[in-house]
């Protein structure tokens, strides 16, 4: 409003000022032209636009220090200015909902020793900085494996990570990963989905071609997330999750923050992120993004 008022503000001001001026000049009493420009500065005076002026730099600074003093920072001042436009809310899940730091790694091993299986898959995982990685080599470490140190990796962003380790080529990521592998993982379908209900998120391990076993990892939803989103939603906010994991952990989870199944995008390459942003936005939507990972880049660049 303010914006508004401010627009017209000045003529208008000018305006009464003008009119005072002729007023006091032509009806007033003498000295006539005296009266009538004091009176007319004194219009402009009085009403300088000065309160508006300072309003908008003053609630971002008082904004901006609230926020420094809660552990949020601001970088860009307009953007707290759009916030007040914002309807949609998009949100990343690992890392950003959940804890992202996550603790139980349930191993399950086909044709080989678990241990060995988990000694393989930390190996690789001690190059990714992803947080499933580190809840790999945690669980390795835990049980005292002492890692293979010859290894090549490469990480594939919102798929997961391959390389190789001991002269054998690994895998170890989600099923696009494993589908870019040319890795069949049918067998541990009815396993892997009974977790995903339980809302783990279900890394495929591949050795030379061939699924060696999954990794079913429990990543905590945040405490307060619930309260947060609801909060937001009372607000008039839509929320959208948006996850590279697979449907049902997200699913899982979405139905436990109370997200409409609708509103929920799962298995999303980081590019496939940022075209849901610029989807919704086509429709009319001003939309705020938050995301922990390098795979939310693209989105959060995207984002109104
Ligand atoms: P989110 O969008 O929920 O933050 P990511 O896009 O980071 O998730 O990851 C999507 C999926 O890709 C993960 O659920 C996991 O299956 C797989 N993935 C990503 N990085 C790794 C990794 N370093 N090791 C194993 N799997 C990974
Ligand atoms: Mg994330």
């Amino acid at each position: 409003l303010a914006d508004r008022i401010s627009s017209w503000f000045v003529e208008f001001v000018v305006i009464v000022a003008v009119i005072a001026f002729i007023g006091w000049a032509v009806w007033g009493p003498e000295p006539r032209l005296a009266h009538a420009l004091v009176s007319a500065v004194a219009v402009l005076i009085i009403a300088c636009p000065c309160a508006l002026g300072l309003a908008t730099p003053m609630s971002i600074m008082v904004g901006t220090g609230r926020g420094a003093s809660e552990g949020i920072l601001v970088r860009n001042a307009e953007a707290l200015e759009l916030f007040e436009k914002v309807d949609t809310l998009v949100v990343d899940k690992t890392g950003t909902l959940t804890e992202g730091r996550p603790e139980g790694v349930a191993v399950e091993a086909v044709g080989m020793p678990e241990d060995d299986l988990l000694r393989t898959a930390a190996a690789l995982e001690r190059g990714s900085e992803h947080p499933l990685a580190a809840a790999i080599v945690r669980a390795a470490k835990a049980r005292g494996l002492s890692l293979p140190s010859d290894v090549t990796f490469e990480s594939t962003t919102g798929q997961g990570v391959h390389g190789g380790v001991g002269g054998a080529r690994v895998a170890l990521g989600n099923a696009a990963m494993m589908r870019a592998s040319g890795v069949d993982v049918s067998a541990a379908d009815s396993a892997v989905g009974a977790l995903r209900k339980q809302a783990r998120t279900v890394l495929y391990a591949a050795i030379d071609g061939r699924l060696a076993g999954t990794f079913a990892i429990a990543d905590p939803i945040k405490a307060g997330a619930r309260e947060s989103l609801a909060a937001l939603r009372a607000q008039g906010l839509r929320l959208v999750m948006l996850t590279g994991d697979a449907r049902e952990t997200a699913l899982a989870v979405g139905a436990e923050l109370g997200f409409a199944p609708d509103d929920i995008r799962a298995e999303v390459l980081p590019a496939e992120k940022r075209r849901v942003i610029e989807d919704l936005q086509s429709r009319g939507a001003t939309v705020a993004m938050a995301g922990d990972g390098i795979n939310d880049a693209p989105a959060l660049s995207a984002a109104t």
